[in-house]
């Protein structure tokens, strides 16, 4: 892939959408797929009945390109996203994504594009974003008759204004993300369209997003509104928070890895309760694929703020390592010893 780069100031780049040159498609009909193509238009014609439109028949996965020193391009874990699309497509009733078309689907979407990766030591990278919908003439509740599978790409820089490795703030807001037995663990579309509003009253409070507590008795940790949460406790163990309605990240999974293998830390997957512990949480931090991992400087919860990372104005050291680590592997700067990327 010698293709030469698009001019864009690749350094300050945000998260947003830019429109690159090629999509791919791939359309389920009578139970079996099309073979899928790139095709040029960043518009979708439905029908207007489609079940996507008014029943968020939608899941969708987020995942990332990376330059390597060698001029290779590095996907992260793809595998996963692909196994997750799975799990969320059986609860919504939508046909599965063949990991075959899932990968052919991303990997010539990044190869059509290659102008659009950005370049090594850049910081940014080429966000992948594989959805599929329900499409078709329909009326009543039921499972669409059609679905369309569609992977889009975007450059993008860091999730949180700020860039690289920059505190954020959070905020318990009263209203739940998902309940006990519904979606929280799917990347299905309806869960996000309900957390606007929740996203919308931590910032009027100062924070970037919501922090979600458990929804049947809000006391246990759950997670940031796209994000998960990974502790580093005063103990020194490193702790995530388990529950049945959290998505469960890819990011997450892998820097519980990091901290295991390769720091040496403790680390348990467990309830947290979050007022009877926040004076025992010396590092908070929010991960994802487009957070990486951002050190969280300050919670507001009632009507105080708590503060991490020694009163929010530094980055504790192990979230500065794990950062380090996860970047590293990603960009191909350290050798993959888990074989977690895969070169397009
Ligand atoms: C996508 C997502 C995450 C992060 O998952 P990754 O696989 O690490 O990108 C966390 N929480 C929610 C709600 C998400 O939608």
């Amino acid at each position: 892939m010698n293709q030469s780069k698009k001019s864009i100031d690749w350094s300050n780049l945000g998260f947003s959408y830019v429109e690159t040159d090629l999509r791919f498609s791939a359309r389920w009909r009578d139970g079996t797929w099309s073979d899928g193509e790139l095709i040029h238009s960043a518009n979708m014609q439905v029908h207007e009945g489609s079940p996507v439109l008014h029943y968020a028949q939608a899941c969708f996965e987020g995942l990332k390109a990376q330059s390597a020193p060698n001029g290779d391009v590095l996907l992260f874990r793809p595998d996963l996203n692909c196994q997750r699309m799975g799990r969320t497509t059986e609860r919504l009733l939508m046909p599965t994504v063949p990991e075959s078309l899932f990968m052919q689907g991303i990997e010539s979407v990044v190869r059509a594009n290659a102008a659009w990766i950005p370049p090594h030591g850049s910081g940014a990278s080429l966000y992948i974003r594989p959805f599929l919908v329900g499409v078709g003439e329909n009326l009543g509740l039921r499972p669409a008759p059609e679905y369309e599978f569609r992977v889009f790409v975007s450059p993008v820089g860091p999730y949180y204004k700020g860039g690289g490795l920059s505190l954020i703030n959070l905020a318990v807001i009263d209203l739940d993300r998902a309940a006990p037995k519904g979606l929280g663990a799917f990347k299905a579309g309806a869960n996000y369209a309900g957390g606007l509003l929740a996203t919308q009253m931590a910032q009027a409070l100062g924070a970037q997003e919501a922090l979600y507590l458990d929804p049947s008795q809000h006391r246990y940790l759950e997670e940031a509104g796209s994000a998960n949460i990974v502790l580093k406790m005063k103990d020194g163990t490193i702790v995530t928070p388990e529950s049945e309605s959290i998505l469960p990240g890819v990011t997450r999974i892998s820097l519980m890895t990091l901290a295991s293998d390769l720091l040496g830390l403790d680390t348990s997957e467990r309830p947290v309760d979050f007022l009877e512990e926040v004076d025992d949480i010396d590092e908070f931090a929010a991960c994802g694929t487009a957070a990486v991992i951002s050190p969280v400087g300050k919670i507001r919860a009632g009507d105080r703020w708590y503060h991490f990372h020694g009163d929010g104005e530094m980055i504790g050291p192990t979230t500065q390592k794990l950062y380090d680590l996860l970047t590293q592997i990603q960009r191909g700067e350290r050798e993959d010893t888990f074989g977690w990327t895969r070169a397009v």
